[in-house]
């Protein structure tokens, strides 16, 4: 597997793929803009174009964006569906500026509709925004905890949406934390990898662009997600030790998505992955 972060943009895009360097990652999810607002300001084409250099000067691959919170693609409001759909083509096109590859994006919540309502309302929506902006920039649909309504809980679902967006520029993204609220074993080197095998046979291994590395403070099942610094949740470690050793994500990015609540918190977390690899011999990985 190969590490990254996800990392503020605060300081501007180009002080984040320095960073991005200096921290020795291979892949970077971002935020294109502020996550909790609708309104973004508009990137000057200038310093997308600096980002996308010094993204592949640092040979970060892929760089994802991280859609806003607010988004909701299986939302039952009319309006708030069409103002998503129109917020993750704006996204898409911004991803396209800074030559990132995809947009993830979280499924949204159905509230009280059906799940196979919810379903199509979520595919539908990813292909009209695909439909309407420009560039080749991806979906990433990620998984959720399932809960509130929540579309993505289950490999399942997951499945499905792959079904109705079958041929589309649609892939997945993995979130442990996610997976382990929804109820998913990720606790023992043997049920991460049944997992692994589990995302195989009812999604493809393949059609898995990106993991999301991140502990969580909430009890499996609880549909709640509360990510956590890696070894100090209740995920542990060896789970993270089977998806970092085994072979089939040998070249899969995985990022990191951990409390920053201090100036070393990226560091630690990706050391705490790092020495994760060395160990892959040792235990027969
Ligand atoms: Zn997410
Ligand atoms: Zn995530």
């Amino acid at each position: 597997m190969r590490f990254g972060c996800h990392l503020s943009v605060a300081k501007g895009l180009v002080k984040t793929a320095q960073e991005a360097r200096s921290l020795g990652l291979e892949c970077l999810q971002i935020f294109a803009t502020s996550p909790r607002v609708w309104r973004q300001r508009d990137i000057p084409p200038q310093e997308a174009a600096a980002f996308a250099a010094a993204c592949r000067k640092a040979g970060l691959s892929p760089v994802a964006v991280h859609a806003p919170y607010l988004l909701n693609l299986a939302s039952q409001d009319q309006k708030l569906w069409r103002h998503s759909v129109e917020a993750l083509a704006e996204q898409l096109e911004r991803a396209h500026l800074l030559k990132a590859q995809a947009v993830v994006v979280h499924p949204g919540s159905r509230g009280d509709k059906p799940l196979d309502w919810g379903l199509a309302r979520v595919a539908e929506a990813v292909l009209q925004a695909l439909e309407a902006a420009r560039g080749p920039a991806q979906v990433w649909l990620e998984n959720t905890a399932g809960g509130g309504g929540h579309i993505g809980g289950t490999l399942a679902q997951l499945a499905e949406l792959r079904r109705l967006t079958q041929g589309r520029a649609v892939g997945f993204c993995l979130d442990t934390a996610h997976a382990w609220g929804a109820g998913y074993h990720l606790e023992s080197v043997d049920k991460a990898r049944r997992f692994l095998d589990r995302v195989d046979d009812l999604l493809g291994l393949d059609a898995v662009k990106l993991w999301h590395l991140n502990d969580t403070s909430q009890g499996r099942g609880s549909r709640r997600d509360q990510h956590q610094h890696l070894g100090r949740g209740l995920l542990g470690r060896d789970g993270f030790l089977a998806l970092v050793c085994d072979p089939r994500l040998a070249a899969a990015p995985g990022v990191l998505e951990t409390p920053k609540n201090s100036r070393w918190a990226d560091r630690r977390n990706l050391a705490y992955l790092r020495h994760l690899k060395k160990l892959c011999k040792l235990s027969g990985s």
